[in-house]
């Protein structure tokens, strides 16, 4: 694990678990707690294998969400 680098920074990788956010089909799912690897400079988020593969079942709806929560959705372009 100590060996993996950020692809941008080359900044050093931590294991955390984070909420993402992802777009299926035209509807928002979230997923928390999901492995990833953070960059400690950036910020940026890189996903295992693993967690790539969980992200595609949860997608196909194999899993029950653990809830539903309405979102609010803005359009950056109506704001001027
Ligand atoms: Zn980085």
């Amino acid at each position: 694990m100590s060996e993996q680098r950020c692809l941008y920074c080359q900044g050093e990788l931590e294991p955390q678990r984070v909420t993402r956010a992802q777009e299926v089909e035209g509807r928002w799912i979230v997923i928390e707690n999901l492995p990833a690897l953070v960059c400690r400079q950036c910020g940026e988020r890189f996903y295992t294998p693993d967690a790539h593969d969980l992200v595609v079942a949860l997608v196909q709806g194999l899993v029950k969400p653990t809830r539903t929560e309405v979102v609010e959705v803005y359009d950056a372009t109506r704001v001027a």
